[in-house]
């Protein structure tokens, strides 16, 4: 018998995190924790009511405060606060930046912490951010470190901006954001962006994402077991 494991899966914006973590998921029979969805809730709430994204402790309180629910339907893992779908409201741009802007705080951070905790504490379950193998998952059974070259990360990311069907930036405009994007988690005081130091690291920049799923069940099987 297997033991049911924290699988955490950290690493930059457009390393394929998403994909590979609810693939693994659905492959391992593991619920799927998307931290940034839950980054990403707390901005557009923010916007939402006008929240400055310098206000620490107002984006504290409304951390604080949040209903999100998530719920697998097919392979699209849902999300929804305070029992609305906003599934596709979280992932425009604006709300990729201010979620990033909301995350610098120590305040809001804090917050959110017992929130992962509570959502994946019990095991059986992957989890996908920057922090979760570092901070909030410290002692978790599996953990990786996914990356790419920057690039390859703003190449897939205009792809998956094409599939949605919006306005698609330049190349070198979605280069930028993801480098920008990357300087701020990176270099934030607290729980930046960093692989742990018992991560497996995993570079998606040539490998196909089957590979790169393959390769990481073969790891977590080999743990669990
Ligand atoms: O992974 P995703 O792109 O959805 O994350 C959105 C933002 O949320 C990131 O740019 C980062 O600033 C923040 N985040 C974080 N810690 C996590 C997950 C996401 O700071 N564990």
């Amino acid at each position: 018998m297997s033991t049911p494991l924290v699988v955490t899966i950290d690493g930059p914006a457009g390393a394929g995190k998403s994909t590979v973590a609810r693939r693994l998921a659905r492959r391992l029979g593991y619920r799927l924790l998307d931290t940034g969805a839950i980054y990403r809730a707390v901005a557009i709430t923010a916007l939402g009511r006008g929240v400055d994204l310098d206000d620490e402790a107002g984006l504290a309180a409304i951390a604080a405060d949040l209903a999100i629910d998530f719920a697998f339907e097919g392979d699209v893992n849902h999300v929804f606060l305070g029992g609305a779908d906003v599934t596709t409201a979280i992932r425009t741009p604006e709300a990729s930046k201010a979620a990033s802007l909301v995350s610098r705080h120590p305040a809001v951070r804090a917050a959110l912490l017992a929130l992962q905790r509570r959502l994946g504490g019990s095991g059986g379950v992957v989890v996908e951010g920057r922090d979760t193998g570092t901070v909030v998952f410290p002692d978790a059974g599996a953990k990786f470190f996914l990356t790419a070259s920057d690039e390859e990360r703003a190449r897939r990311r205009q792809l998956e901006l094409e599939a949605g069907g919006g306005v698609v930036p330049s190349f070198e405009h979605t280069l930028r954001e993801i480098r920008e994007r990357d300087d701020r988690d990176a270099s934030r005081d607290v729980a930046p962006m960093v692989a742990a130091d018992d991560a497996v690291i995993v570079d998606s920049s040539t490998a196909s994402l089957d590979e790169v799923i393959d390769q990481i069940a073969a790891e977590v099987a080999r743990r669990a077991s």
